[in-house]
């Protein structure tokens, strides 16, 4: 399944905390059949994950620092176009 790419957040704006993993690549994997990546550099953050169990996380990006959210799957990402 391809990764969906996640919704970079501007941290002072929005008041919520963020996980920032020491590392690069998915802080968590397995549970689930979504992959998200940053929406930035498309570094993989969640892997094969459950969205009911991560949909609340945002996650800095190890590689371009970045502040991703996970997307509602119920909200198509803006731009796509039929
Ligand atoms: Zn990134």
């Amino acid at each position: 399944m391809p990764a969906t790419a996640m919704k970079i957040i501007n941290p002072r704006r929005d008041e919520r905390s963020y996980v920032v993993p020491d590392f690069v690549g998915p802080i968590i994997s397995g549970g689930g059949d979504a992959t998200y990546s940053c929406g930035k550099c498309r570094t993989v953050l969640l892997e094969n994950v459950a969205w009911e169990r991560v949909k609340d996380l945002a996650i800095r990006c190890g590689k371009c620092g970045k502040v991703n959210s996970v997307p509602d799957p119920n909200a198509p990402p803006k731009g796509k176009r039929r």
